[in-house]
């Protein structure tokens, strides 16, 4: 369904007149309001972006009366392979132990092509109607057991090859590329065009034995023989001593390691020192770290304990990496799986929450970003999703005109267009899945 405040199709030649656009989206300098808010007149041609020019330039063309107008969407952190399996598989207590322990149960039982294929494409289905355009995925991958995610993360990449840019990562615990499967592992991640990842915490200091600088120093000479970036869950933990972002920082400096490094979660820097953090965000500029930030699973996950009331919203310190140069973006995590329980791969929501969880108002800045050309460059997607003329015209249309007329609502009304077409993308309906993970 398109919204019936847009016209249902439109000429290969048309004008968005009286838009607005943040400024941190635009590639050219252009005079704002006091939220960051440019008016312009935007003119596409054949799909693409053509004409950016001030409001009132033009006189025909559809009046969007200062509604806003983004690129589309980057969610550069999700485990679509996990995604829809609370029906079967909730979390018991809601803490991070209970997701774990779910989803070893849940990946043992039922994992197999059949079973992850149908719930990825619901996955990508939501995320094309909120109108996002590229995924980075993690992906369980157990060595040898992971050869169905990533027969279907290539098989699902290519069809929707134009609607969604999707990237892999690989996810497991560093121990498991310590041996010959580590590098089978590898060599899987480079014939799929992917991302090297793995998760790990260092509770007690475990980040700066010896034991653990071997491992990391092999994760490194993997990704290095074969020109790989990597994507790591880091310190997703409220145990202070827990470190391994430090090690991954001083590690990649040491080796003068030069492909993208992109560290998720990191939750602990809040309830370390000032000191000891700050050393650590220092680290990460010098080392060309990237932080992404997943706030609504954290503040799920994060300081739950039973009859208390949480005193931590779980997340990173996003103000104080961007004061140091730290790229840092936001995305979705878990959606529906014993890491959340809720969640629909919608960016504006993961936005909206951001900013109420981590503060990223008055000033609003150059946040708009965190959901769209900053994970669009760190994790090098080919549309860098920003409005620039010669930019495909993949946009989002919202009717809200302020920053708190954009974020007071859910913008169920939004219009998304992809190369310059109206998007009829309906949200799939949760009772499909009934036949894949049982009806709730
Ligand atoms: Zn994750």
């Amino acid at each position: 369904m398109i919204p019936s405040w847009f016209p249902a199709s439109l000429p290969a030649d048309f004008w968005l007149r009286h838009a607005q656009v943040p400024s941190a989206l635009l590639d050219v300098a252009t005079a704002a309001d006091a939220e960051g808010l440019a008016r312009l007149d935007i003119r596409i041609t054949d799909g693409a972006i053509a004409a950016i020019a001030p409001a009132g330039t033009v006189r025909e063309g559809i009046d969007l009366d200062r509604g806003q107008v983004w690129p589309c969407f980057v969610d550069g952190h999700v485990h679509l392979d996990k995604t829809q399996t609370w029906p079967r598989r909730p979390n018991a207590d809601g803490t991070h132990p209970g997701a774990k322990a779910a989803v070893i149960a849940d990946r043992g039982k039922y994992y197999t092509e059949d079973d992850i294929e149908p719930r990825f494409d619901f996955g990508l289905r939501c995320a094309l109607a909120h109108g996002t355009a590229a995924i980075r995925t993690h992906l369980d991958s157990y060595w040898p057991n992971a050869k169905a995610h990533w027969a279907v993360f290539r098989r699902l990449r290519d069809a929707w090859s134009g609607r969604i840019e999707l990237q892999a990562v690989t996810i497991c615990p560093l121990e498991r590329f310590a041996g010959d499967d580590g590098a089978a592992l590898a060599d899987e991640v480079a014939n799929s065009g992917g991302v090297l990842g793995m998760t790990t915490t260092g509770e007690g200091g475990r980040a700066s034995s010896p034991e653990f600088q071997d491992l990391l120093d092999r994760f490194f000479s993997l990704a290095e023989d074969r020109g790989l970036a990597m994507d790591l869950h880091l310190d997703e933990t409220d145990d202070a001593s827990s470190r391994t972002l430090d090690a991954v920082a001083r590690t990649a400096i040491r080796r003068g390691f030069k492909a993208p490094i992109q560290a998720g979660h990191v939750c602990n820097l809040t309830v370390q020192s000032d000191e000891e953090a700050i050393s650590t965000i220092a680290l990460c500029a010098e080392a060309g770290v990237s932080i992404i930030n997943l706030p609504m699973c954290n503040m799920y996950l994060q300081g739950r304990e039973a009859g208390r009331t949480p005193r931590w919203r779980g997340i990173t310190m996003v103000h104080e990496f961007r004061a140091a140069g730290v790229p840092v973006s936001f995305a979705s995590d878990n959606c529906r799986d014993p890491f959340y329980a809720y969640g629909d791969y919608d960016m504006m929501e993961v936005y909206r929450e951001a900013v109420r969880i981590a503060q990223l108002d008055h000033p609003y800045g150059s946040w708009t970003a965190s959901v769209t050309r900053t994970p669009a460059a760190a994790c090098g997607f080919t549309e860098r999703r920003r409005i620039a003329i010669g930019a495909r015209a993949d946009l989002v249309l919202f009717r809200g005109r302020s920053m708190t007329e954009l974020l007071a609502r859910p913008q169920s009304d939004r219009v998304v267009l992809r190369d310059g077409k109206p998007l009829d993308a309906s949200l799939p309906d949760f009772r499909e899945m009934d036949a894949v993970v049982g009806a709730p």
